[in-house]
């Protein structure tokens, strides 16, 4: 099938224009820009076809097999790619700013939303752990009210956030009660609890982020690893985690806490027991997080993620990790079908922080859309251990939609023609 190059509709504008003068209407297209032809990805509806999505008033208006380009102030030709909800990540570090030593929360590790997310057809990040329950307001002041992106956040079970060294050390600043409370009072910001980086070896961490999850009804998600002595990832996973509740790097295997696939080459018994009780398994790829020596023989088992994220942050961006389509590249080339790994960062990372009303098309939801390409040729994908995986599919992102308008266009498809636009 060819594909129209044109990608303006000025010619559908202007006779738009001479229908509504004809019939004396308001010169007032109904849609804001129509998104033609595309082949449509919407778990949360049931959609896996050839459809049309308009957009009006930063909601989606309809969703249907042929709606007129003329009811539409612009058109997007969208045939031989696909439509989805704006992607979601629910593992990123963005909690960013000049404050010396203060890495993810405040620091030069984390990265600005806006100058990453669109360009991979994210219009939701979430940050996992930056601020604590008493940097949350700046948090908030210096990056969420700044941002274009939809930005919500896990907060840390430690008060400060992740400032890196004492700071995530210290057990008597990790109160749940306290935790609980700012979540409640910013309930459309915080999603859920984090704890991470603790090596000591106790379990209070992992006790207390689950009281506070608890206590305000979020779930909690969980960084394993660097206690000394090792604790139980069974015992991690099976006694004190909850349905919901969520560990991400499933695929790393760190220094202090058991890889999900054993010496044997499968995946442990208690692992898929855990899966089994509706513990959520996510990828959170980061520099370290991601071992094809994990991903092939867990995938191989049918052990996909519920969750592609990226654990995104200046390392990881600028190594194996890249943005989150290149981590759902490798699991699609890993054998997970296109359908679940666009699911996976839409509907049901949607349901994971039980934000339901995201990551989906359904009329009536914020017009949050990706346009996506999947490439064929030959391509590298790169994991923490520096290995590399030849893979024959890429993803690509054409164009993103955030609340109706179009904040990313790789290709100029909602554009008209330079010689078409007028002084
Ligand atoms: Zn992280």
């Amino acid at each position: 099938m060819t594909i129209p190059s044109t990608l303006v509709r000025l010619p559908a504008v202007v006779a738009m224009l001479a229908v509504a003068a004809a019939h004396g209407w308001a010169q007032q297209p109904r849609y804001s820009l129509l998104i033609k032809g595309g082949h449509v990805i919407d778990a949360r509806n049931g959609i896996n076809g050839v459809r049309d999505v308009a957009i009006a008033d930063g909601k989606i208006a309809a969703v249907a097999a042929d709606i007129p380009a003329a009811d539409a102030a612009r058109v997007v030709d969208a045939q031989g790619l696909y439509v989805t909800p704006g992607l979601i990540d629910i593992h990123a570090h963005v909690f960013w700013g000049t404050e010396p030593n203060a890495q993810y929360g405040g620091g030069f590790s984390s990265v600005p939303p806006d100058t990453h997310s669109f360009r991979s057809g994210q219009t939701t990040l979430v940050d996992v752990g930056g601020s604590g329950w008493r940097t949350f307001p700046q948090f908030k002041a210096q990056v969420i009210d700044r941002s274009r992106t939809r930005v919500l956040a896990f907060l840390n079970i430690v008060g400060e956030g992740m400032r890196g060294g004492p700071v995530e050390q210290n057990l008597a600043d990790m109160d749940p009660k306290l935790t609980a409370q700012r979540a409640r009072q910013f309930r459309d910001l915080i999603v859920g609890v984090k704890v991470a980086h603790y090596s000591g070896p106790e379990w209070d961490p992992v006790i207390r982020a689950v009281e506070a999850g608890r206590q305000a009804d979020i779930p909690v998600m969980v960084d394993f690893g660097g206690n000394n002595p090792p604790l139980s990832l069974d015992t991690l996973l099976n006694t004190h985690l909850r349905p919901g509740d969520i560990l991400t790097h499933m695929y790393a295997h760190v220094r202090g806490r058991q890889p999900i696939v054993n010496e044997q080459g499968q995946v442990e018994p208690f692992v898929l027991a855990a899966r089994k009780r509706g513990v959520i398994f996510d990828v959170g790829h980061g520099g370290g997080s991601f071992l094809f020596r994990q991903a092939v023989p867990a995938t191989q088992q049918g052990f996909y993620p519920d969750v592609i994220s990226t654990d995104l942050h200046i390392g990881s961006q600028n190594a194996g990790m890249k943005d989150i389509l290149n981590v759902m590249s490798k699991l699609l080339n890993l054998g997970m079908p296109l359908a679940d790994v666009i699911a996976a960062n839409t509907s049901r990372a949607a349901e994971v922080i039980k934000r339901t009303d995201l990551g989906h098309l359904g009329v009536g939801a914020e017009a949050d859309v990706a346009v996506l390409a999947v490439r064929s040729g030959e391509f590298g994908f790169v994991d923490s251990g520096g290995g590399k995986m030849a893979g024959t599919q890429k993803l690509e992102c054409e164009l993103t939609v955030k609340g109706g308008q179009v904040v990313w266009d790789l290709n100029g498809r909602s554009r008209p023609l330079w010689t078409e636009v007028t002084r």
